[in-house]
Order: structure tokens, then sequence, then C-alpha cells
């Protein structure tokens, strides 16, 4: 038998705070229990710092655009309207389906998942759960690990995969707030329950443990409508709050996690039947350069745009940068074309890897952007434009609601909404602290155990944390 997998997701956990307490020794619970495993310190999320991407990316191994999961919500053209996860739209439905048969689902089979939003397993709904969860209710650490605990020891799947949110917790109080570290304090409380009963089911140390979150969230106090935005700007949007048909509208502002826009326009001649071009949006009839337009907005940090198969550009208020891909080295290059760096990176422009960006930037104020952006606009469901919101705003809706106060959100590109961690362990890996890595690549580590090393290779992912031999 191969060695079962258990995956428990934190949504939405600020990765500092986390290791901040791992490390003081407040999480003592976990800190015996991965003492003799694996702690990476950074582990960068995938890009935009939504559950959807992140899902993506760890079940396969590719970044959202690849996957086709760029938020919770985007624009079909070919349908003209708003697709949400939530209501009218079915993740396992858009994921691509190309990587379908390369998933965790279908290398390691017989799983069982709570919580998860591309269905491709047998799902257990739990309805106390979920009311826990829509409240905001701290309740859901224990319930969470004491039905997980209860599948693990009736069914002994090969793949246990469920999430514990504190994504309501970090919006209403603030990324670091106390409720967040009562929240992590609880997890460590019940989480000796959680391995006794995994123990019971598979055998002590014959099992392989992660705990991670899938993205952190910024602090925010200022809003910006984007919907509002482009109607002020002669626009005609598609408002968000209606899920139907929108002929008549010209363009479509979502926000995905609030802290990342996702833009669509019509193009001049033929309508939602083609995507503008980069030269249409740089000009577009009436309006001028948009990426400049936005860019100019207080709330929004950068704007993004495809510029041709292998580059797309990066805009910002007081500058210009470009990223381009060379599809026959599997290489990077970032430079700044006039300006400040939009990306405030100060590297030397030069061709790099994927595993060489990611050491270059991963403690940087936008981690990972340079290969993650490039690769979002691959999908056909990405916006014409991607807008990364400021520091402290985020581009919250009227019609959105659901919290009494909202201090965090994410979706966004910075390094607090980026930057995550990962404890594993199991019977190959190996005791280490590890600098940073990327969420995706626990994909490559599990794929690793299960043989299929040749299908991690395809991807992006990369194996750090087992030990060379097979025992
Ligand atoms: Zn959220």
């Amino acid at each position: 038998m191969r060695t079962p997998v258990v995956l428990v997701w934190l949504d939405c956990v600020a990765g500092d705070l986390f290791v901040d307490m791992y490390r003081r020794g407040r999480l003592e619970n976990l800190a015996e229990f991965f003492e003799k495993g694996s702690f990476i310190k950074s582990a960068v999320s995938c890009f935009p710092t939504v559950s959807e991407s992140a899902e993506g990316g760890i079940i396969s191994g590719f970044f959202s655009g690849e996957t086709n999961m760029v938020g919770e919500r985007y624009f079909s053209r070919r349908q003209r309207r708003i697709k949400h996860y939530k209501f009218n739209a079915r993740a396992e439905k858009d994921f691509n389906p190309r990587l379908r048969r390369k998933t965790l689902d279908a290398i390691v089979e017989n799983s069982v998942a709570m919580g998860r939003i591309i269905h491709a397993c047998e799902e257990v709904v739990d309805l106390v759960a979920t009311r826990y969860e829509r409240e905001g209710s701290f309740k859901i650490v224990e319930r969470r690990i004491e039905v997980a605990s209860r599948i693990a020891i009736e069914k002994k799947p090969n793949m246990l995969f469920f999430t514990i949110s504190a994504d309501y917790i970090s919006h209403v109080h603030g990324r670091r707030g106390d409720a967040v570290k009562k929240f992590i304090k609880r997890f460590d409380e019940s989480f000796p329950l959680l391995t006794e009963a995994l123990d019971q089911a598979y055998g002590r140390n014959n099992y392989m443990l992660f705990v991670f979150s899938d993205h952190g969230s910024a602090n925010v106090s200022k809003h910006l409508d984007l919907p509002a935005f482009l109607s002020e700007e002669g626009f005609n949007p598609a408002m968000p709050d209606l899920l139907t048909e929108r002929r008549e509208a010209n363009a479509v502002a979502l926000s995905n996690g609030r802290r990342v826009g996702l833009l669509y326009f019509t193009h001049p001649e033929y309508g939602w039947r083609r995507r503008p071009s980069y030269k249409i949006l740089r000009n577009y009839p009436g309006k001028g350069d948009l990426l400049k337009l936005l860019a100019q907005e207080e709330g929004v940090e950068q704007v993004f745009a495809r510029k041709d198969r292998r580059s797309v550009v990066v805009v910002s208020e007081e500058g210009e940068g470009v990223i381009e891909y060379d599809f026959q080295s599997d290489r990077y290059r970032y430079r700044v074309v006039s300006g400040s760096d939009p990306l405030k990176y100060n590297i030397e422009p030069r061709w790099m890897s994927e595993e060489e960006w990611l050491k270059a930037t991963y403690d940087k104020e936008y981690p990972d952007a340079v290969v993650q952006i490039y690769n979002m606009f691959k999908s056909e469901n990405c916006g014409d434009l991607v807008l990364n919101a400021a520091s402290g705003w985020d581009f919250w809706e009227p019609w959105d609601i659901p919290y009494p106060e909202l201090k965090a959100s994410h979706g966004g590109l910075s390094k607090d909404e980026m930057v995550t961690f990962i404890l594993a362990k199991g019977p190959r890996v190996r005791k280490s602290e590890i600098e940073y890595a990327r969420l995706l690549d626990i994909f490559a580590t599990i794929a690793s155990c299960y043989s299929m090393e040749e299908v991690a290779a395809g991807s992006h992912a990369a194996e750090r944390i087992l030990s060379g031999k097979l025992d």
C-alpha cells in the first residue's frame, strides 16, 4: 500500500503570524509532532490569492492561468455573463481538462474531502461546519477535526483533504487580529485528537501529513468600487450583483478576494465576440490608454496586460515594466521600460528560471510576480486587465456585505497575501527547515511518494522535503 496522505488546509491564515507563533513555542502540539518533519517558512501561494487558485495549484502543480482557476468569479465572453463558483459555475467543470488525469485525485485515488472547491473525489458535506464557517464561529476547529478523525478511522482513505477556515475571522478581525491567534491556538489544542485518530487508522509514522494555509490577507481600510469607476469613465459596466446575460454591457470589473481586479472590455468592432488586442487596450476609442487610466487610480498599485504570447506588461502610476518568456530556454526576464520599477524589485534584467525567480523574489514586496503573472494570462477566463490593489485598499462592492466590518481582504499580490507556510511529516520526509517553496510544491512531494515523478516534472512543482533514499 502507498503512504496515505492527509492535507489540513487552514484557509486564510496569515503566514507570518503562524510562523511567529510556531517559532515562539506557542503551538506546542504542532511543534512536538513536526519536530522531526519539515518546516517551510515561506511558501508562496498561487496568484490570485484566493482558494480556487491555490487548490488548483496544489492538486496539479500548475498556476492559475493554466488550471483555469483565476478566481472565484470571471466573465465569460462566450456566454456574456459573470460566472461565480458559489452560484452559477462549477470549478471542476472549468478546471483545465488536459490536467484532469494528472491531479492528486487521479494519482492517489480513493480520496475523501471536506470543504474543497474543485470536487473531484468523495465529498463529505458537513452542514454544521458550514454554519460555523458562515458565522465565523471558533467551533469550526473542533468540529472539522472531530469529523475528519472519524472519516480517517471509518473509511481509511488514501487521501484525506479538508479545510478549516479562518477566512471570516481574518476578514472581520484583521490579518493578525486576536481572533486569528485564538483560531490558530485552538487548532494546536485540538491537533492531538487528529493525530491519535490517524495513528489508529494508518499506523503511527505511516502516513504523510501536511498543514498549510492557502493564502494570507492584507489589512484594508479603503475601498475602490471598480464598476462605479468604469461608469464614471463613460463605460456601461455589467453590475456584478446580477448574474444574467449582459449583451448591453461594454465592460466588466470583478474583484476576486476583493484585492485583485479582473477587467474585461468589448472589442470596439466585434463586441464580446473578440478580445480587444493590446494595441486597442492602450488606445481605446474615446478613452485612451486604459492601463494608464487605471494605474492612476489611488486604489490601484499595478495594472497587468498581455502584450503578446511571450510578454506581459506591468504598469504603475510611476513606471512601466515588461515580463518576457523565452519558450526555448523556459526562462523569464523582467525589465523596467520607463519610470520607476512597478514591482520595486531592483533586480538586474536577465533571463532566469522559475526557481531562480522564486529565490530572488519570495521575500520581496510582490513575491513570484514575474512567473505567476505571465502564466495567469494563459487562461481565456483571465481579464483583459488584471489589477493589484494598493496597500490599504480593496475593490469591495456595495452588494457584497456579508461582514459587519471588513478589516482584511485577499486576492492580491502583496507579501502579506502571497506568503504562507507548510508543515509536513511522513515516512520519507526529512527533518529540515526550508527557507522557501511554492505552495504547489506539495503536489511534487505527493507525486514522488506515489512514484509519479514524471507527472510532477511536467508541472511547476518541485520536490524539496523527501529524503533521497526509498525505504
Ligand atoms: Zn476570503
